[in-house]
């Protein structure tokens, strides 16, 4: 079959859809709002393809023994519980599910750390991760399909995987927070901060 259409490279090879998925013609590629942006749209029913960006969250779920650690089989390094935030899902319950799922701790969400943008180009695509800091309430470590999970001290955290940025910036900025939070304790009580 030869493709009519031709997509932005930034489309992922699995959405890049020739037919509509509602009446089955074949789609089109034109300008419908004022954005100027050529779309996907078909021609008989009206669809169009609006691609979002996947969203997910990253978790640093941690209590007084330490933070809790993937151990994702076949990667150097380790991980933080994370995963695809469901359609009409609160990202913040999305994290506490996959701290669950994944670690077998239960935690409530403590502080958002921020987000990062992970231009992706295999599924799911391009990449919304939300990072989250959580107090682990209860339950215990157990593993899931995404390897053992283990509560590890702050001080002895082994490096993370090099393919899960997401993991990295949740730990880069929860580290950051704290030690934000330490400089400003230490001024206030007099400390000098050498
Ligand atoms: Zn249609």
């Amino acid at each position: 079959m030869s493709s009519q259409l031709t997509y932005p490279e930034t489309v992922i090879a699995s959405l890049r859809f020739q037919f509509c998925p509602m009446c089955a013609a074949r789609l089109i590629r034109k300008v419908i709002f004022d954005d100027n942006l050529p779309r996907i749209t078909c021609p008989a029913c009206g669809w169009i393809q609006l691609s979002s960006n996947a969203v997910a969250v990253v978790v640093v779920a941690r209590n007084d023994q330490g933070i809790a650690a993937i151990f994702p089989p076949g990667e150097e390094g380790v991980g933080l519980p994370a995963g695809l935030v469901e359609y009409g899902e609160d990202p913040a319950e999305s994290a506490v599910r996959e701290v669950l799922e994944e670690t077998g701790f239960e935690a409530k969400i403590v502080d958002c750390l921020g987000w990062i943008f992970i231009n992706r180009t295999t599924w799911p695509g391009p990449m919304i991760q939300i990072l989250y800091e959580a107090q682990i309430t209860g339950g215990q470590a157990k593993g899931s399909d995404e390897g053992a999970a283990k509560l590890i001290p702050l001080d002895e955290f082994p490096p993370v995987a090099p393919d899960r940025t997401g993991s990295q910036k949740a730990m880069q900025a929860y580290l950051e927070k704290y030690k934000k939070v330490e400089t400003v304790q230490n001024k206030e009580i007099g400390f000098k901060n050498t």
